[in-house]
């Protein structure tokens, strides 16, 4: 399945930009994917919620815009919606069309939130040596 390898790159792409920005998590993307650029819509999803686990992207929402193909004909300059890569011409049934969008996956957009969702290591701060001995091991006098 391509498609899972497509979910972390877009990860990896976005995790990238969101650390450039300094922000800690991604609270929604949104994707443009071209209907020639052969990702299953179904497959896509399933692939998401495996891929994204653990990322930034884990509790993102995610927003996909899918764009038709569109092809110019060689030919007769006709400029059509093609549905798929091997199509001929609706004009002149000439076939190899400049194909001019739909073939690319985009992302368009990232909402980042500078605050962490969560801390990945709570109790990391309560395991570190404490740098200041105790002062409780003397204890001070009390004074009635
Ligand atoms: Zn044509």
């Amino acid at each position: 399945m391509h498609e899972f390898s497509i979910v972390l790159n877009i990860v990896e792409i976005a995790e990238k930009e969101a650390r450039i920005a300094g922000a800690h998590r991604i609270s929604a993307i949104s994707l443009e994917i071209g209907r020639l650029s052969s990702i299953e819509p179904a497959a896509f999803r399933f692939a998401w919620k495996q891929a994204v686990r653990g990322s930034m992207l884990e509790h993102a929402r995610c927003t996909i815009r899918y764009l038709p193909g569109e092809a110019a004909c060689t030919g007769c300059g006709l400029v059509f919606e093609i549905k798929q890569l091997y199509e001929p011409c609706p004009g002149c049934g000439l076939f190899g069309p400049e194909i001019r969008q739909g073939q690319s996956l985009r992302v368009c957009s990232l909402r980042l939130e500078d605050e962490p969702a969560f801390s990945l290591h709570p109790n990391e701060a309560a395991a570190e040596p404490l740098t200041q001995p105790v002062a409780a091991s003397k204890p001070s006098p009390k004074k009635f």
